[in-house]
């Protein structure tokens, strides 16, 4: 098999490639506008392994870069909801036309297998929780979930209309090494900025569920080797939640800051678009075979320990907990 990552450089995609490339080809697509080279640089010389630096909305490049493969993995987006509410036009453009151009390349290339990375987003307020893949209406609200809808839409009908086989995997939020984005990741940048006090969005009752990427990346391949529908659709989550508040007493007993002060900004949302709550009903997966091994808790925990020793800066020397101020 020969695959085709787009955005492998990044979080969830390097992972991706590190699973796919055993004994397989992979071409990694990227812009390197969020992704890292040093996410894939251990497979640079490996025989199996390709990286084309390059935008998706550059469609020249990217017709001529995905002949020849068999499938498809489109990882790329834009995968800030706060950037996509400042620019109205960058969920459009990085997430649903740069879709529309991979899958109309890969329809050209006869590509035959395609996978997607949707949202949780995409479900909006729902109503039901935990939320099953055939809930609906799906309202979203915000502009990335929007645009993960219409790419869904995309995805669909190519494959109806071309005989394409998809995959859409709707994630809850991914955790772990080489996270650049996310909860864990904004914190401990705002304690490099200040451990005495640390501002958290919202009033800290935000539920939401999360995933270790290895998990996530796991689930994929277990639903991309089972699954068997022209278009099948799963949510990808742990199936339990946790609270903003108790995330932020588990970074900081990870990072052992005893005497940080936290400052709740308040609000049920901690910015526009922020879906406040939100469970994935997991039994769709369950059913063709696969779970997840952890709780939101536990790769909460986890996720923790790897952002605490890659990324806090330890320099208690020039440090004044906030009772000796
Ligand atoms: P990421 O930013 O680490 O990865 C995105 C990658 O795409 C980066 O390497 C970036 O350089 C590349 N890219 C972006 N725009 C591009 C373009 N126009 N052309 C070429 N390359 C481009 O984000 P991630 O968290 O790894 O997300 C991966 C996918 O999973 C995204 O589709 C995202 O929407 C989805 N997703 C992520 C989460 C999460 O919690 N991280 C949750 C739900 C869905």
């Amino acid at each position: 098999m020969t695959y085709f990552v787009t955005g492998g450089a990044g979080f969830i995609g390097s992972h991706v490639v590190d699973r796919l490339i055993k004994r397989n080809g992979v071409t990694v697509y990227d812009n390197l506008s969020t992704g890292k080279e040093e996410f894939i640089s251990q497979h640079y010389g490996n025989q199996f392994f390709r990286l084309v630096k390059a935008d998706l909305l550059d469609v020249t490049t990217l017709a001529k870069e995905i002949r020849g493969h068999d499938s498809v993995w489109h990882m790329a987006a834009n995968p800030d909801i706060r950037k996509g509410t400042e620019s109205t036009i960058v969920d459009l453009e990085q997430n649903t036309i740069a879709t529309y151009n991979v899958l109309e390349c890969a329809r050209r290339a006869d590509v035959k297998t395609f996978v997607f990375s949707s949202t949780s987003t995409i479900y909006g307020r729902a109503k039901v929780l935990p939320t099953p893949e055939d809930y609906g209406p799906c309202l979203p609200i915000s502009l990335y979930g929007a645009s993960k809808l219409a790419c869904e839409g995309l995805v669909s009908a190519y494959a109806e209309l071309y005989g394409m086989k998809a995959w859409i995997y709707r994630f809850a939020n991914i955790v772990g090494h080489r996270a650049t984005h996310g909860i864990l990741y904004d914190l401990v940048e705002k304690l490099n900025e200040n451990r005495a006090m640390l501002e958290v969005l919202g009033d800290g009752k935000q539920q939401k569920s999360y995933l270790l990427v290895e998990e996530c990346v796991d689930g994929m391949i277990y639903g991309f080797r089972h699954a068997k529908d022209r278009v099948n659709y799963f949510n990808l989550g742990c199936g339990d939640q946790i609270t903003v508040k108790r995330i932020v007493e588990i970074l900081l007993h990870e990072a052992k800051l005893k005497h940080t002060k936290v400052v709740y900004t308040g609000g049920e949302s901690g910015w526009k678009g922020d879906v406040p709550r939100f469970l994935l009903s997991p039994k769709k997966m369950a059913k063709l075979g696969w779970k997840a091994k952890h709780s939101s808790e536990q790769a909460i925990r986890q996720a923790a320990r790897i952002v605490v020793r890659e990324r806090l800066k330890r320099h208690e020397e020039t440090w004044t907990p906030v009772e000796e101020q």
